[in-house]
């Protein structure tokens, strides 16, 4: 259990680790028995194209939690599970659907209010390798409001978190559409600290 009362985490098979801080995520999973006798490939998700078209059924198209979309740079899977993700991926079935030009490429946003704490993530913190601390304290032990960290992958930008931070946070949208380089992160970082 989360809280300041956690002493342990008792296993499943038994072992106990000491603990002082427990935290607990969780996750969910799509239910698609209802589409079991569709003979779809259900491993992770309604497997789709860059564009939400169901692969191996034609005319149809699937977004949100239940579809696992390809990314359209690198054919990789992924089920995005947020509410603006799905509103995205809203816009461009309807415009496949039309035979309509695909909207510009949007930077994944996810927001979250949490114990009164805005959590903001843009772009795909999954991809990174290391994580830097770019506005506030947080990461050094500071105050968690008003932190922003960024993502790297090798010298990348390529995801964004903020605690706190509604104000800095789409400062970072253009450079991570551009997979802006470390040093130029840093130099907007310094930018926004002292206006
Ligand atoms: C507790 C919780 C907190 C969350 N908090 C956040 C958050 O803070 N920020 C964020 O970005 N995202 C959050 N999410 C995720 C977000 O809610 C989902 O990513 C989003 O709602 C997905 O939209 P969707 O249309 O794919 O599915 P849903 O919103 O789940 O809609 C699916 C609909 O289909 C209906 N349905 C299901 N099966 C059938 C059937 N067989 N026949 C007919 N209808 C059916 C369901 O009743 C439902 O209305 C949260 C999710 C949960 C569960």
């Amino acid at each position: 259990m989360p809280g300041d009362s956690a002493t342990a985490v008792v296993l499943a098979d038994g072992s106990r680790l000491e603990a002082d801080v427990v935290v607990v995520r969780i996750g969910g999973r799509p239910d698609l028995c209802w589409l079991a006798d569709t003979g779809l490939d259900l491993t992770d998700g309604v497997r789709c194209d860059a564009s939400g078209r169901v692969l191996g059924l034609d005319g149809v198209w699937a977004l949100g939690d239940m579809a696992s979309w390809a990314d359209a740079e690198t054919g990789v899977r992924h089920r995005f599970e947020h509410w603006a993700s799905t509103s995205d991926q809203a816009g461009v079935v309807a415009r496949a659907i039309v035979g309509a030009e695909a909207p510009p490429s949007s930077v994944p946003y996810v927001w979250s209010d949490q114990f009164g704490l805005k959590i903001q993530m843009i772009g795909r913190p999954d991809l990174g390798h290391s994580v830097e601390q770019l506005q506030g304290e947080g990461l050094a032990g500071g105050p968690i409001k008003g932190t922003v960290v960024g993502y790297f992958a090798a010298d990348e930008l390529v995801g964004v978190a903020g605690f706190g931070a509604p104000r800095h946070i789409m400062r970072y949208r253009a450079p991570l559409l551009g997979r802006a380089a470390r040093a130029e992160v840093r130099a907007l970082a310094a930018a926004i600290a002292s206006p």
